[in-house]
């Protein structure tokens, strides 16, 4: 159920509500609009009808139910479109937002490098895997807590605040400690209690759609997030898995319209894990500016050859700042 202030509701009235939305067992999400507050009760759905009643406290003008399942990532549950700030960077504002960097963290050197590569071609966020989720247990999982101290150094040395993966819900302290955004990767996109736990958490949080997640689906799952009270969740399409087998897994471009029309959360788009192939990232990053996405996240590498994980899909240095250029232009076009 929303419940939607009057224009001149005051604080104390808002508080009120909140009060006594707990009171009856629901939790409340306020949502502060420029023209008014909202506030988003959400609990178990059976025994709903009691929230009607908040009609009734001063400073409220009505109640109307939410009618997506999805209750908090829903438009209706929120004006506007929600601004995540990672570190100083704000996504899903004006700005189109590129995260770059490794798909693992292999050595300082190499993640030193990377840095030094984003930063120069102009990406605002650093991204780099510590904890691996490998489709084999064979493959390279991950530098794990050496890999994050890494993240931490670089990060205070070029400025770039960042984003790496969490896999273990008993890692969230730990991970949240060291990184500016916590990623939830395709393959843990309906893991609750790791959605659950990272709603806990006070970073924001990247959750990747997975491979076969509906976009219903994945709204689900950011409701885990949201309804724990992490209110900073950004939506990652990166492909799906369809019949085709010419790129690794097939962009849903259109789940970016489809979903700013459904939520107000930002939405980002990843071309590395989506085409496999580093020569079809570059048009899709074009396609994600154009589509109306609020970012890219990207996989770059000094020296893709060498790399432990997804070297295939990763673009090199010149290739990065062709993209970085190219990029600027379709955005001077499309967003200002
Ligand atoms: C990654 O970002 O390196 C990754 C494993 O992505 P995904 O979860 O989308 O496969
Ligand atoms: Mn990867």
């Amino acid at each position: 159920m929303i419940i939607v202030m009057k224009n001149h509701a005051t604080e104390k009235q808002i508080e009120d509500v909140v009060k006594w939305i707990e009171s009856v067992g629901y939790k409340a999400h306020p949502s502060i609009g420029v023209e008014r507050t909202i506030i988003g009760a959400v609990g178990d759905n059976r025994g709903k009808d009691v929230l009607k009643y908040a009609e009734s406290l001063p400073g409220v003008e009505k109640t109307m139910p939410i009618l997506k399942p999805y209750k908090l990532a829903s438009r209706e549950a929120h004006e506007g479109n929600t601004e995540v700030a990672v570190g100083q960077v704000k996504v899903g504002g004006p700005d189109f937002v590129v995260i770059a960097g490794p798909c693992a963290i292999e050595s300082e050197e190499q993640l030193l490098e990377s840095a030094y590569v984003a930063k120069k071609g102009g990406a605002q966020i650093l991204r780099g895997g510590a904890y691996k989720p490998r489709t084999s247990p064979y493959s390279f999982q991950g530098m794990e807590e050496e890999g994050l101290k890494l993240l931490n150094q670089v990060s205070a040395r070029t400025g770039l605040p960042t984003v790496t993966e969490v896999v273990n819900p008993a890692d969230v302290d730990l991970v949240e400690s060291y990184a500016d955004m916590l990623q939830i990767g395709a393959r843990n996109a309906q893991n609750f209690a790791l959605l659950k736990e990272v709603g806990h958490s006070r970073k924001p949080v990247l959750l990747k759609r997975g491979m076969m997640t509906t976009i219903e689906e994945l709204l689900m799952a950011a409701e885990y997030i949201l309804s724990e009270g992490n209110p900073n969740v950004i939506l990652c399409e990166r492909g799906i898995r369809t019949f085709e087998t010419a790129t690794r897994n097939t962009l849903d471009l259109s789940a970016v319209p489809v979903l700013k029309g459904l939520t107000h959360l930002p939405v980002i788009v990843d071309p590395s894990h989506a085409a496999g192939n580093w020569r079809y990232v570059i048009p899709l990053s074009r396609a994600a500016v154009a589509v109306g996405a609020d970012g890219i996240i990207v996989e770059i590498h000094p020296e893709p050859e060498k790399a432990v994980s997804d070297g295939a899909q990763s673009l090199k240095p010149e290739k990065f700042y062709q993209m970085m250029e190219e990029l600027r232009a379709i955005t001077a076009v499309m967003r200002h």
